[in-house]
C-alpha cells in the first residue's frame, strides 16, 4: 500500500467516527424517544473521544507526513495533506485539560443559559459566561499563540476569515442598511402579509414543500425530509444527506423557506464530488459558503416575483383559498423591511444588522474592553444604534441566543457571510446563464443548480472560500451585490427611494 492510500484509509476511519455521530444526532433530533437523551450523550461522548484519539495519534501524524512526500506540488495529495495537517495540529494544540473544561463549561454554560433566559435574569448567567469567556481566550492562544484571538475564532467556522476582513464589510452594512430602515419606516407604507398567512393543512404543506425541494434539485433517493424543532441538513456519508423542516399552520413562510434553506445545504452537500468523500476534502469548505447555498436559493430564488410566477398555480392548487393572488402581492409579502429584536425571527433586510451587532460585540469580548457585567447594556445600545429599537428585557437581548453558553465565538458572522457570498454568487449566476429569471419563472432550476455544482459545490474543501468566490465570480468576496438586492427589493416593496446603493 502506498503512502497515499495508508493515509487515506486512516482518514476515511476518521469520516467514518463523524458520519456514526452525525447519525446518532439526527436520530437524537427526530425520533430518539425523550428519556434517551442522557444514554445518547454518553455514546456521543464515546465517539467524540476516540475521534479525538485517532486525530491527535502518531499513526495518523506519521501517515501525514509519510504520504506529503509522495505528494506532488499543486496536486489533489497535497491539498488533500495540508488540510489534514491543519485539522490535526487544531486538535494538537488545545491541552486535553483545556478540551475537557471546555465541554464541561458548555454543559454548565447551556444549563445555566436556559435558567437566566426563562428568568430574564443576566445575573444567574453571567459567572458561567465570563468562566466560557475565559477558556476562549485560553483556546485562542493556544491555537494562535502570537495572532489575533478573535481571528483564532473564527477561523474555526470560515477557514483564513479576519477581524481585518469582516470589519469594514459590518461597518458598510450597518451605515446602509440603517439609514434604509429609517427611510422605510418613515415611508408608513404597510406590507401586506396575509398572502403568505392563512389555515394551511401540514399534510399539504409538506407535500408543496418536497415538491419544491426536488424541483431545486435535492435528490430523495440519497437523502429525506423529517420533522424537528430546529431544522436542519446533515450528511451521513455519499448519497445520504438528510434536512429536517418545522412548520406553522397559519404562515406558510416557516415551511416553506425552511426547506428551500436546507435543500440549499442539502444541495451542497450532495453534489460534493464522489472521490472526495471519506477524505480531508469531502466537505463543505466553510459554514459561510454552506450558508450562501441555503440562502441563494431562500432568498435570491424563493422570495422573487419570478420564483413566484412559476409556483403561484402550485400553491393556489394545495390552497384554493389563496386563488387570485398575484406574484407581486406576494413578494412583497416576503420582503418585509421592520426591524425587530429576535434574531431568528428577522426579515431579509434586518437580519444582517442582528449579526453585525454580534460581531462588534464579540470583537470587543476578545479585545477585553468590555466586561462581562456591562454586556447587557452593551447590547441594547448597539441595538438602538443599528436596528433604532431597545429590548426591554434581556431575554430578547444578549440572551436570545445559544451560542455564547456554547462558547460558539466567532460564529455568528458566517451567517451574514452566507449573505454576502450568495448575493455576489447570484449576480455572476445571472451574467453566466443566458435568460436565467425566465428559465426561473417556468421553475427551470437546473441550468442555476449546475453553474453552483460546477462553480462550487464538487469541489469540497479543494478550494477556501475566498478563492472559489474569485473563481466563479471575477472579483473578491464585497458587498455590494447584498446592498445591491437589498436596497433595491425595499425600494420596490416600499416605494422609498434609496439609490439602490451599490455599496
Ligand atoms: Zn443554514
Amino acid at each position: 500500500m502506498s503512502a497515499a492510500d495508508r493515509f487515506l484509509e486512516l482518514w476515511g476511519i476518521q469520516a467514518d467516527l463523524g458520519y456514526g455521530s452525525a447519525v446518532l444526532q439526527w436520530d437524537q433530533e427526530t425520533y430518539m424517544p425523550p428519556a434517551g437523551g442522557e444514554a445518547r450523550g454518553k455514546i456521543l461522548a464515546t465517539f467524540a473521544e476516540i475521534q479525538h484519539e485517532k486525530l491527535v495519534s502518531a499513526e495518523l501524524g506519521d501517515a501525514i507526513e509519510a504520504a506529503a512526500e509522495e505528494a506532488e506540488p499543486n496536486s489533489e495529495l497535497e491539498a488533500q495533506v495540508q488540510e489534514a495537517r491543519r485539522l490535526r495540529e487544531r486538535e494538537v494544540k488545545i491541552p486535553g485539560a483545556l478540551a475537557k473544561a471546555l465541554a464541561e463549561a458548555e454543559s454548565r454554560g447551556l444549563r445555566a443559559w436556559q435558567k437566566a433566559r426563562k428568568e430574564s435574569d443576566f445575573s444567574m448567567f453571567a459567572e458561567e459566561l465570563e468562566h466560557t469567556i475565559r477558556l476562549n481566550k485560553e483556546k485562542a492562544a493556544a491555537l494562535a499563540p502570537n495572532g489575533n484571538a478573535y481571528d483564532a475564532m473564527l477561523d474555526l467556522y470560515e477557514p483564513g476569515i479576519t477581524e481585518r476582513v469582516l470589519t469594514p464589510m459590518f461597518e458598510e452594512l450597518g451605515s446602509v442598511l440603517s439609514p434604509m430602515i429609517a427611510a422605510v419606516r418613515e415611508s408608513g407604507v404597510v406590507v401586506d402579509e396575509s398572502p403568505a398567512q392563512g389555515r394551511f393543512d401540514v399534510a399539504k404543506q409538506k407535500e408543496l414543500c418536497m415538491f419544491v425541494a426536488k424541483q431545486m434539485g435535492y435528490d430523495f433517493s440519497a437523502g429525506r425530509l423529517d420533522a424537528t424543532a430546529h431544522p436542519f441538513c446533515t450528511t451521513f456519508g455519499h448519497q445520504d444527506v438528510r434536512i429536517t423542516w418545522r412548520w406553522q399552520e397559519d404562515d406558510i413562510r416557516p415551511a416553506l423557506y425552511g426547506v428551500m434553506h436546507e435543500a440549499g445545504h442539502g444541495l451542497y452537500e450532495q453534489g460534493i464530488v464522489e472521490s472526495l468523500r471519506r477524505t480531508p476534502l469531502g466537505e463543505a469548505t466553510g459554514l459561510g459558503m454552506h450558508e450562501s447555498q441555503s440562502r441563494l436559493w431562500e432568498n435570491m430564488v424563493g422570495r422573487s416575483e419570478d420564483f413566484w410566477t412559476w409556483m403561484m398555480p402550485h400553491f393556489v392548487e394545495a390552497f384554493p383559498e389563496k386563488t387570485g393572488t398575484r406574484p407581486g402581492q406576494m413578494k412583497a409579502a416576503l420582503n418585509t423591511c421592520r426591524p425587530s429584536l429576535i434574531r431568528v425571527e428577522a426579515d431579509e433586510a434586518t437580519y444582517n444588522l442582528h449579526i453585525a451587532a454580534r460581531f462588534f460585540i464579540e470583537q470587543q469580548i476578545f479585545a477585553g474592553s468590555v466586561a462581562v457585567a456591562d454586556l447587557p447594556e452593551l447590547w441594547d445600545q448597539t441595538y438602538e444604534d443599528l436596528l433604532g429599537i431597545r429590548p426591554q428585557s434581556v431575554a430578547e437581548g444578549v440572551l436570545q441566543d445559544i451560542h455564547w453558553a456554547m462558547g460558539a465565538f466567532g460564529y455568528f458572522p458566517t451567517y451574514t457571510l452566507g449573505n454576502l457570498i450568495c448575493a455576489q454568487l447570484f449576480d455572476a449566476a445571472y451574467a453566466a446563464i443566458p435568460e436565467l429569471d425566465e428559465a426561473i419563472a417556468k421553475g427551470e432550476f437546473a441550468p442555476l443548480r449546475e453553474w453552483l455544482g460546477t462553480n462550487i459545490h464538487q469541489h469540497g474543501r479543494r478550494f477556501s472560500t475566498h478563492q472559489l468566490v474569485e473563481k466563479a465570480t471575477g472579483t473578491p468576496l464585497t458587498s455590494g451585490p447584498l446592498l445591491h438586492h437589498l436596497t433595491s427589493t425595499a425600494e420596490k416593496v416600499y416605494g422609498v427611494s434609496l439609490g439602490a446603493q451599490r455599496g
